[in-house]
């Protein structure tokens, strides 16, 4: 196959889809791989590694679109770069169909195979592909170290002959991927950590790691499938929201990472809670793309709160450690292609369980059915 690595195009994205480890490993494997001059350089992988790997460098992003049997992107393509692809082709990036399920059609439309790297089921046999979880650890990572670097206190305990330093308090608002890692990171600092979720089947782990676990009744349970949390009703996040305040008042650095797959995420910490908190003290919003858990939160803004507290709504995070975020990224992208090509040609092989689960569109068909779900129209509305 002749696989097209486009730069990125989306603002602030410094991540490249294929890195020239990787890139070898297909080539290896008898795939062709064309590379636009310049597509990794911001993650710091240079057009000479590429071409080192054996890739052909393209001069702009319309060779790769126009030669490329499958373009594989980080970011979904903007308008433009969809405008570029023709029928046939096939697409693999970070779709998030259920964002925006319209954006399907366009794939359909065009008869762009279209397969999206967040739609990857998140099984034991799929863990090698998984993007989700590759880019959500980075993220939870960052989110302390961003923390660490702007709190005007130290993170670990210190006895000084100036003194003795007391070390800050970490909660951590949803122990997924990102909270877990943000917990690990944040005990490797020395902060005192506690971890909370709606799922309880996750108290181990978080204790695993050296962190307290918040206890909360809700009254019902939060498990959904899949290891995914479920929507609670109103009275159990009014509790939860409730049940909160005094935590987070006590802690100097929240970093929160609640969301449930397709859903707004859950409003968790209030303006009252966040009045409840020292001066100087800092909320790291992971969830800001999809609405926050903070209701102070502004996407892509750092907010003052009247008390002096910063809410941090920096969004895509896993850009901002583009160098390996790029190359986790890049095996994720590499094991689903090995998967998929077989003797040379593209197989998608609808039955298989991640076929099916990551395939969003083929055959000028919308294929994916939590995306066709999504689209159905609500009762009462008119398609
Ligand atoms: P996510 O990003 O969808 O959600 C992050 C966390 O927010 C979850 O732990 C969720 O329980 C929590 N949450 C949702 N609503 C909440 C609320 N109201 N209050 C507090 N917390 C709330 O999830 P994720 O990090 O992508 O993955 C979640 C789980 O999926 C993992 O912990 C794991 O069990 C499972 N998983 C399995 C695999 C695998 O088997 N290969 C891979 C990745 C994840």
């Amino acid at each position: 196959m002749l696989i097209g690595v486009p730069s990125e195009t989306a603002p602030g994205e410094r991540r490249v889809a294929l890195v020239p480890d990787t890139v070898a490993r297909l080539i290896k494997a008898g795939n062709t791989v064309v590379v636009q001059r310049g597509a990794g350089t911001a993650a710091a992988y240079r057009d000479d590694a590429y071409e080192a790997a054996g890739a052909m460098l393209a001069a702009d992003a319309a060779e790769v679109f126009a030669k490329a049997g499958i373009v594989v992107k980080v970011a979904r393509p903007s308008s433009a770069e969809l405008a570029r692809m023709h029928a046939g082709q096939t697409l693999i990036a970070f779709l998030a169909p259920l964002g925006d399920p319209r954006s399907v059609e366009a794939y359909a439309t065009r008869k762009i195979t279209a397969l999206s790297m967040d739609a990857i089921p998140r099984t034991t046999k799929a863990q090698s592909m998984d993007a989700l979880s590759s880019q959500a650890n980075i993220a939870g990572y960052k989110a302390v170290l961003i923390a660490a670097a702007s709190l005007a206190k130290y993170f670990p305990m210190l006895t000084t002959a100036a003194g003795t330093i007391k070390p800050a308090q970490v909660l951590v608002i949803g122990a997924g991927v990102a909270g877990l890692q943000a917990i690990a990171t944040a005990r490797r600092l020395g902060a005192v950590v506690t971890g909370y979720d709606a799922r309880t089947a996750v108290k181990e782990q978080v204790q695993s790691l050296g962190a307290k676990f918040l206890e909360i009744d809700v009254g019902e349970s939060a498990e959904g499938s899949g290891g995914y949390a479920r929507e609670l009703s109103a009275e159990a996040l009014e509790r939860q929201r409730a049940a909160m305040v005094k935590a987070i008042g006590a802690a100097d650095v929240v970093i929160t990472t609640a969301a449930v797959p397709g859903k707004r995420a859950p409003l968790l910490v209030t303006r009252e809670a966040v009045a409840a908190m020292a001066p100087g003290s800092i909320v790291v919003d992971l969830a800001a793309e999809t609405g926050g858990n903070c209701e102070l939160t502004r996407v892509n803004e750092w907010v003052a709160s009247p008390n002096g507290v910063t809410i941090v709504g920096t969004t895509n995070l896993p850009s901002t450690v583009a160098t390996h975020a790029s190359q986790l990224y890049s095996k994720n992208v590499l094991t689903l292609l090995e998967y998929i090509i077989k003797d040379g040609l593209l197989n998608l092989d609808m039955e298989d369980e991640i076929v099916r689960g990551t395939t969003l569109a083929r055959d000028g068909e919308i294929v994916h059915e939590p995306t066709l779900a999504a689209l159905q129209p609500a009762v009462g509305e008119t398609a």
